[in-house]
């Protein structure tokens, strides 16, 4: 096997060879690895060149990969059957470890992605508010559901596509824009517009790592509170990621309604919206907003996110430790990019980190939009020569996960050193 016949295969049958757009190297030349196994810090692919992976799933793998107390626990629910389409104990399990540390979040719904949470969580604030108009972020990547895929990054900004084809205009309509941390942006359309729920990733992710400024998010809250609009916090990607508490534990700020994804599943299919009893019980069967799913909750699915939490309560100084690695990797590029004369700006949060070909430091789409994304690419090449898998797009964060340690992350810098050198 090798990568090139496996990934013409890929494409005869499947749109541009990938389940998701992203993993096709679009925005950054070349052909993708096709992967075989992934073990730790490290994935193989098909022709067994081992990759140091800042990838990890895109987010998911704390653990890193094939984590044995996962596997164990994935391995032995499937052995009593992997889904029943009725209730397991399971479910409840998990959603106690959710919610356990959040006091201001009583209920929560599994759902089998980060898009349905977020799209249920949207048509539960609509109908809370009584109010159609929501209001985003841009670069803020919420999943793929209609109303959401307006000025969405991630891997929609690696097309160039501002929103989508298939969108009707009478569903993008309805979703107005702000530009991130600029709360006056956020004003402006209140001023103008009956905005009836607002959605926000709290440290941005998809546009690559863009931290909220703290007094952003507090002001944000506190216009949601006059305005009686319902606040998403989205932290699929942040949550159980840059801390313990994901974004709350950093800020502070709650959300009305907070959707949680990737760590909670551990790698397995799993995502969820939680909230305040009032706004929660107004999901079907006890209210009128219909939600569902054939698979959600699964017992194996449920069993990975179990195991996966668990082992996060039962670690003191895990995020501190991926934070420490991720401070390593940041600096250290930081030097290596001040010492080669390249314009780097570096951002990391917890466990999340993101680095930008670019003169200023980035707070927003249009910062991110600004960065250099044909030296990203030939970077990005580069490293990937050198063993070391990096998100394929500048427009994605990278992450850390338990099994790496510093030989590793030195490892990825002498790499950057060398990578930089040929740029
Ligand atoms: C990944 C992500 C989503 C979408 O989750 P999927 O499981 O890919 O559908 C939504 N919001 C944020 C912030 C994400 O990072």
């Amino acid at each position: 096997m090798n990568n090139h016949d496996e990934f013409l295969a890929a494409q005869k049958l499947i749109p541009g060879g990938v389940d998701s757009p992203v993993r096709a190297f679009g925005n950054v030349g070349g052909e993708p690895f096709m992967v075989d196994r992934g073990e730790g810090s490290y994935i193989y692919d098909v022709e067994g060149k081992k990759y140091l992976d800042f990838v990890q799933s895109w987010g998911p793998l704390i653990f890193g990969h094939a984590d044995a107390d996962i596997e164990r626990a994935v391995v032995q629910t499937a052995k009593k059957g992997l889904s029943f389409g009725a209730s397991s104990p399971l479910e409840t399990q998990l959603a106690s470890l959710v919610l356990k540390n959040f006091d201001f979040l009583d209920k929560i719904r599994f759902t089998s992605s980060g898009t349905e949470a977020t799209m249920s969580a949207i048509r539960l604030a609509r109908a809370f508010s009584g109010r159609d108009k929501i209001l985003k972020f841009e670069g803020c990547y919420h999943g793929h559901s209609d109303s959401l895929l307006v000025k969405a990054g991630s891997g929609a900004s690696t097309f160039g596509n501002a929103s989508s084809a298939g969108v009707p205009q009478d569903v993008a309509k309805n979703t107005y824009l702000a530009r991130y941390n600029d709360i006056q942006s956020v004003k402006d359309v209140l001023a103008q517009n009956d905005i009836g729920t607002i959605i926000i990733e709290p440290i941005a992710g998809n546009m690559g790592l863009v931290p909220a400024d703290p007094e952003f998010l507090t002001e944000l809250r506190a216009l949601c509170d006059e305005k009686k609009i319902v606040l998403i916090i989205d932290e699929v990607m942040s949550g159980f990621r840059a801390s313990e508490l994901g974004s709350y534990g950093i800020y502070g700020v709650r959300g009305d309604l907070v959707t949680f994804g990737k760590v909670i599943g551990g790698g397995m299919s799993v995502a969820a919206f939680a909230g305040k009893r009032e706004i929660m019980d107004m999901i079907s069967p006890l209210g009128a907003v219909y939600q569902a799913g054939t698979l959600s909750g699964n017992p194996v699915a449920m069993a990975a996110g179990i195991a996966s939490l668990s082992k996060i309560y039962a670690s003191s100084d895990l995020y501190e430790r991926l934070g420490e690695l991720a401070r390593r990797l940041t600096d250290g590029l930081c030097a290596i990019a001040r010492h080669r004369g390249i314009a780097l700006q570096t951002a990391c949060v917890g466990s999340m980190f993101g680095y930008f070909f670019a003169d200023e430091e980035v707070r927003d789409y249009d910062g991110a939009l600004r960065a250099d994304t044909a030296r990203f690419a030939k970077f990005h090449g580069e490293m990937i020569k050198r063993g070391v898998f990096l998100a394929p797009s500048q427009f994605e964060t990278g992450f850390i996960c338990a099994t790496m340690n510093e030989t590793q992350i030195d490892f990825a810098l002498n790499a950057a050193d060398e990578a930089m050198a040929a740029l």
